[in-house]
């Protein structure tokens, strides 16, 4: 199969239909062989009775529906996992994407021999300040950690090689992150593509002030976990034990100022606390680290590596 298109969707009966006959059309042009996985991620309107009906008309639609609203990045997750084209891309599906951008995408993967091409809304149609200059920033914290240069981490309009979609697994709202997920994961050849934005024409958006918030702290745990998730002890044993040795070079120096050079009124002084500090600190985070490392030890995941290829076995 040449493509699979993943839709995430929550409560967007109105476009659905819409967008089924704008893909078709584009996908028909191109003589594709394709499916569109439409995943309902427990809407409460008639998104699934829509999706029940498309698929009556047209077979290639595929449709999983989740019991309860568990976000877009398990839709994802979920879509990843059926889908069996060469090329997989994700849109939304409220229509801000076009999917007259499809066939380029799926071009740069196949011809360009990209692992990633992630669209970039370079003209948006979103409120200013509630949406286009918070995430201006986040790219930008999310460039800088992650040293993939991309404009535009969140946008849904994405195309993936198979193998890439297969390796990796979306959770909590690590959808904004894929691209980052795929580098951990070894797949570096990540591009991108200006594509056409659009005005939202039904519903409203799903996502609220609230993606700053957990979008940051989803970006400082993969960052974590991309880095330090298999190592925990270099990153919080370093710190501690510097931070240990630190509060005691300073203990030693006031130990000595007090028997050999008789300074009185040790406890008055702030460098006191602060030595305290340091060696509590350096233990608390030597300690994290130390668990860190046998939890790590412990879990399933701890020799699962991503072999690229074999010789002779
Ligand atoms: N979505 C989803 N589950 C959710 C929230 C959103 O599947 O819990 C889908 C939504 O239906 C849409 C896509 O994710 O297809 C992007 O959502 P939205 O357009 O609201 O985000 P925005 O464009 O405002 O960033
Ligand atoms: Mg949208």
């Amino acid at each position: 199969m040449d493509l699979s298109i993943v839709i995430p969707l929550f409560n967007e009966e109105e476009s659905l239909p819409e967008l089924a006959a704008w893909i078709e059309r584009v996908v028909n042009a191109h003589h594709y062989s394709y499916e569109i996985i439409l995943i309902d991620d427990g809407s409460t309107d008639d998104s699934w009775s829509v999706i029940e009906s498309l698929q009556q008309k047209n077979q290639h639609i595929k449709g999983i529906k989740f019991q309860r609203n568990y976000g877009k990045s398990a839709a994802m997750n979920e879509g990843f996992k059926a889908a069996s084209g060469e090329v997989i891309i994700t849109m939304d599906a409220d229509m801000q994407d076009s999917p007259d951008e499809i066939p380029a995408l799926r071009n740069m993967i196949i011809e360009g021999n990209y692992d990633i091409v992630s669209g970039w809304k370079k003209k948006r149609y979103d409120n200013t300040f509630s949406k286009n200059l918070p995430s201006k920033l986040f790219n930008k914290a999310a460039r800088s950690m992650s040293k993939i240069q991309l404009h535009d981490f969140n946008c849904g309009l994405k195309a993936y090689k198979k193998k890439v979609v297969k390796s990796i697994e979306v959770y909590g709202e690590m959808h904004r992150y894929v691209p980052v997920l795929a580098k951990w994961a070894g797949f570096r050849k990540i591009g991108e593509k200006v594509v056409e934005h659009r005005p939202r024409k039904y519903g409203v958006t799903k996502f609220g002030w609230t993606r700053f918030v957990n979008g940051f702290l989803d970006l400082l745990t993969i960052f974590f976990v991309g880095k330090f998730g298999k190592r925990p002890m270099h990153f919080f044993g370093l710190w501690g034990t510097l931070s240990f040795m630190f509060g005691s070079l300073v203990f030693i120096y006031l130990t000595i100022s007090k028997f050999v050079f008789d300074v009185t009124g040790l406890t008055q002084r702030p460098l006191f606390f602060f030595a305290i500090l340091s060696m509590i600190i350096g233990t608390q985070l030597f300690l994290a680290g130390f668990l860190g490392e046998l939890i790590s030890r412990n879990s399933i995941e701890r020799n699962n590596y991503l072999i690229e290829d074999t010789l002779g076995l």
